[in-house]
């Protein structure tokens, strides 16, 4: 029988608490990063070069609000197709996807769904398969769900998101989020709608009075990092007070 190509890497970021996620084609050789960091970019380059894998693309599931993407610098480096989805303001971005797209990595098919409502821009990237899993971003994390409460936020949004979309997927796909304060790595489906609190509600307004209880401060590196991203992670002058998130941000 033929080996899986598939390779799943989950990396972690202990600042930000930001999952970036490597995807490759082992057979073609390829590779994507999802949500890549500003900070491990290092770490990628190194990771790719052991593996002996090409960097294709480098996608955003959303315009980060919490760290610096490391979408720029992986283009300069890797010569990689840098992703964005639209109505993203990430202008500097080489593409644009919409919902339903396909993002072909050799062999692999990944299928961009639109899933806004933690920000206007935000994604999900699906991996159909005989395991299929799914990239949520901010938008549905393990027992919790990204804030709705800037970057074009909408709770009504998230709600539709989540429960026409995101929980229509199959029971047993793998969720991977694009954060975790737990050190909670992976969920699924089935599991996020048994036992994720956000998703017990009956409507968009109790998720909406669910999420304005929280009472969330704003992400320190907010108004460092929003501008930044818009740029591919053009990053501040030195001596700005640029210092990296040790709490929860989102
Ligand atoms: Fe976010």
């Amino acid at each position: 029988m033929k080996e899986n190509p598939v390779l799943i890497r989950q990396l972690f970021d202990s600042k930000s608490f930001t999952y970036t996620y490597l995807v490759a084609d082992t057979h073609a050789g390829v590779a994507l990063l999802i949500d890549p960091v500003s900070e491990k970019l290092p770490n990628y380059i190194e990771l790719l070069a052991e593996l002996g894998l090409q960097l294709r693309y480098a996608v955003d599931t959303h315009c980060h609000a919490d760290h610096i993407t490391a979408l720029g610098q992986l283009r300069d480096i890797t010569r990689c197709e840098t992703l964005a989805g639209e109505p993203s303001e990430m202008t500097c971005v080489d593409r644009f996807f919409r919902d339903s797209d396909i993002l072909q990595l050799g062999s692999i098919a990944l299928r961009a769904i639109y899933t806004p409502g933690h920000t206007d821009d935000s994604y999900s990237l699906f991996l159909e398969g005989q395991q299929s899993m799914v990239f949520t971003g901010d938008t549905l994390l393990i027992r919790g769900t990204g804030r709705t409460d800037f970057q074009n936020g909408s709770s009504k949004a998230l709600y539709d998101s989540l429960f026409n979309k995101l929980l229509k997927l199959p029971d047993n796909t793998i969720v991977f989020p694009g954060h975790d304060y737990q050190g909670l790595k992976q969920s699924t489906i089935l599991e996020e709608r048994k036992s994720n609190p956000r998703l017990q509600v009956k409507s968009w307004q109790e998720l909406n009075d669910l999420l304005g209880q929280l009472k969330l401060a704003s992400p320190k590196l907010m108004d460092i990092a929003i501008p930044a991203n818009k740029q591919c992670g053009k990053t501040p002058l030195p001596g700005s007070g640029l210092n990296f998130l040790t709490e929860k941000p989102i």
